[in-house]
């Protein structure tokens, strides 16, 4: 399949690295030349512009905000205004709800189709192709595009024919993420000052009642304090805790734990985190108990 990529950032260079493996025609966008080139040496072609990595039956986006996803999709030699007609948008950044419907209408409104597909998994498993991808958008659309998801991924979720939905599940998840990252880091905080061995504390709770990827990943992150470089910069973390507040204002549904994930990462990047990975976000903790600040 001809596929455009736009958006070599941490996880997009590993995504459309896989593309280009798996024998697409891959042409690739990056804001910043250099990686389109570094692409480009594993096969890829690089596009000077966003236009011209629309010359695709697909294009996927892997940006890193809302208004990331805007600036390359709306107004002139936009997206929108470059890709064929019958051809198809397939975001894969975690935007907001709103944003995914606006960009389904203009798609529509173009004759084009819209495909959001956000995805879980950190940059290793992007590089491995082991992603999670979360689907939502017309099921002859999705069907179409199961090749380039298998190219991602270990394995697709189809959620719904309304795109905006796979948005709000990754959202969704990544509150969840946030929300053990924080309690873990509370508890850390806690036996640390005690003595008690992070490591030894950690091997003890995933060999027992906590023995998933989220407690094991971020859990040796922050055992280690290895915050840098980013695989996640915390200062995205903070976009999605608050695109899934969003979420729950629009849905009148409160989210006590998501605001007070908001106000720790606010305290991460007023401390300075803003680089750091949002896995920071648990070491705040151990910094109000007296210990360094996170990073430092
Ligand atoms: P990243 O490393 O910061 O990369 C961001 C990408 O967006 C880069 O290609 C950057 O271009 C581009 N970009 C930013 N602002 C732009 C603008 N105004 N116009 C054009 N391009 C722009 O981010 P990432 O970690 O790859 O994350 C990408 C998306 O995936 C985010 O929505 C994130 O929430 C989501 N995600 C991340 C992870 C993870 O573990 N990292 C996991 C799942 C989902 P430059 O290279 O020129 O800066």
């Amino acid at each position: 399949m001809r596929i455009g990529f736009i958006g070599l950032g941490n996880m997009g260079s590993g995504m459309a690295a896989n593309l280009v493996s798996a024998g697409h025609d891959v042409i690739a966008f990056n804001r910043s030349p250099e990686k389109a080139a570094a692409l480009a040496e594993r096969g890829a072609t690089a596009a000077p512009t966003v236009a011209a990595a629309c010359g695709a039956d697909v294009v996927v986006s892997m940006l890193a905000d809302d208004s990331a996803v805007e600036a390359v999709t709306f107004g002139a030699g936009g997206i929108v205004e470059s890709l064929a007609e019958d051809a198809v948008h397939v975001s894969a950044s975690t935007i907001s709800m709103a944003l995914a419907e606006r960009l389904n209408a203009a798609h529509v409104g173009a004759g084009q189709a819209f495909v959001s597909a956000p995805v879980f998994g950190r940059p290793e498993a992007a590089a491995a192709a082991k992603l999670f991808v979360v689907a939502a958008g017309p099921s002859e659309r999705i069907t179409a595009l199961q090749p380039v998801f298998d190219a991602l991924g270990q394995r697709t979720f189809v959620v719904s024919g309304d795109p905006k939905i796979a948005n709000l599940v990754k959202l969704s998840g990544n509150f969840l993420i946030a929300a053990v990252i924080e309690s873990l880091g509370e508890a850390m905080a806690l036996v640390g000052k005690a003595g008690v061995d992070k490591r030894e504390f950690l091997e003890l709770l995933t060999s027992t009642l906590f023995d998933a990827p989220a407690y094991r990943i971020y859990g040796g992150l922050l055992a280690d304090g290895q915050f840098e470089p980013a695989g996640f910069a915390a200062h995205l973390g903070l976009k999605d805790a608050r695109l899934v507040l969003a979420a729950g204002e629009q849905l009148e549904t409160p989210m006590p734990v998501a605001s007070l994930i908001r106000d720790r990462f606010l305290t991460l990047l007023a401390g300075g985190g803003h680089e750091l990975d949002w896995a920071a976000l648990g070491a705040v903790a151990t910094w109000e108990a007296g210990g360094p600040k996170p990073g430092s």
